[in-house]
């Protein structure tokens, strides 16, 4: 199969893990018999410093042409000035608005050999293995009016949560639709003792349970929720929430994991003409300007974005499962970065990306059983 792929480096640690994550790809691929075909284009910080936008009209026809995308970060503090529509950031809200990737699939677990690494309690988090699902294409991030208006003491700042039925409905049959292929519970997420918006949330998600009578669902506000998460992480198997509260809640989640770095992520729209599903895939951190330029950065959350995207775009789940089976060896073996032991005994980024790389060289059925970092097979998403 031709695997046509837009990678987005961006900015800070992008650039550093995309190319780790690019190798394990063409690795699995030269593997498994397919090609892929690599375009690099421009977004962020550094596309701003280029071409003058955060996302070129070059970089958005390119993310059409392509299958699928794999982006790094965006962001750096030197364009921290600039105005909200002029930032980094703002091409990355493009981009999923353009993409239609209305739904983000974050998964979030304790791997045994990594408890430790957790600020919380080893028994608090062992076991822990959940799923947020958040709303990526509207809520706050996109309503209107927004922006800031006068001066002085009457200088006033608007945004806009609005979710119409129809984009609750959508993301929430993905949401419930991936619960089957794991425990079959969704936990769903709201502000609905304040919020117009989330009561109209809670309302729709409550129909939708009706078509998943196999799903049970449960309800929890959005503060409560925060708490839930670090008390008691292996009450939830999949979280269902908007756009705001599931981008605060998975960097929450991220400590259950041990560090950001290892958290994945898909966001995922409906079938294209080629019949493929429309796909947007990245790590969860952002650019890390700490640590950027250093061969420092913990790539395997771009890589387990590698597996998440031939999972979901190319459905090719043992090729998605090879990679995941890697990760999953190499984290075992201690072969990891400064985020997760002393960096005097770290390995670099490109170390852990060899290792995964190794690792998948190895026959797959010598492997350890693989936990999919991105459940379910392609029945599991529905068509719309
Ligand atoms: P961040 O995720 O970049 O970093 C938070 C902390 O986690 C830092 O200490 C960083 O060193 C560490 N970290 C992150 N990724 C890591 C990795 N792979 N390996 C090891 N350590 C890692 O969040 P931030 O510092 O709040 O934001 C920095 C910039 O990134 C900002 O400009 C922000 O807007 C942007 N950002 C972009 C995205 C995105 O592109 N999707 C997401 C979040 C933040």
């Amino acid at each position: 199969m031709e695997l046509r792929v837009l990678v987005l480096p961006g900015d800070g640690i992008g650039p550093e893990v995309t190319a780790e994550a690019m190798g394990v790809l063409r690795r699995v691929a030269d593997l498994f018999g397919h090609f892929v075909h690599a375009v690099d284009g421009l977004i962020g910080g550094a596309a701003i410093e280029a071409a003058g936008a955060p996302l070129p009209p070059e970089s958005l026809q390119a993310a059409r042409d392509a299958d699928a995308v794999l982006l790094g970060a965006v962001g750096a503090p030197r364009f921290d000035g600039l105005p909200p529509d002029q930032r980094p950031e703002r091409g990355l809200l493009a981009l999923r608005q353009a993409l239609g990737t209305f739904a983000n699939l974050r998964p979030s677990r304790a791997w045994p050999t990594l408890l430790d690494a957790s600020p919380l309690k080893n028994a608090v988090v062992e076991g822990t293995d959940l799923l947020i699902v958040r709303e990526l294409t509207s809520g706050l991030y996109y309503g209107t009016p927004r922006g800031i208006t006068g001066s002085g003491p009457g200088e006033r700042a608007v945004n806009t949560l609005s979710y119409t039925r129809e984009e609750i409905e959508r993301v929430a049959r993905v949401a419930f639709h991936l619960a089957r292929g794991r425990r079959r519970h969704v936990t769903s997420v709201d502000k609905s003792n304040v919020l117009e918006n989330s009561q109209l949330w809670r309302r729709v998600v409550t129909e939708v349970a009706s078509d998943y009578p196999d799903v049970t669902l449960d309800h929890l506000l959005v503060d409560n929720c925060a708490m839930q998460l670090i008390v008691n992480p292996r009450r939830f198997d999949v979280v269902l929430t908007e756009n705001l509260f599931g981008d605060i809640l998975s960097d929450e989640a991220a400590v259950l994991s041990g560090s950001i770095g290892m958290l994945a992520s898909a966001s995922i729209g409906e079938r294209r003409s080629s019949g493929l599903r429309a796909g947007l895939y990245e790590p969860v951190h952002g650019s890390a300007p700490d640590i950027a330029g250093r061969n420092i950065a913990n790539p395997l959350g771009a890589i387990g974005s590698v597996a998440a995207m031939l999972a979901y775009t190319f459905e090719l789940h043992a090729e998605a499962r090879a990679i995941e089976a890697a990760i999953d060896q190499v984290v075992a073996s201690g072969r990891l970065t400064a985020d997760l032991k002393p960096a005097a005994r770290a390995a670099t980024t490109s170390e852990v990306g060899q290792a995964v790389r190794d690792a998948i060289a190895a026959p797959c059925s010598m492997l350890p059983a693989p936990r999919p970092l991105i459940p379910g097979p392609r029945s599991l998403i529905p068509d719309p």
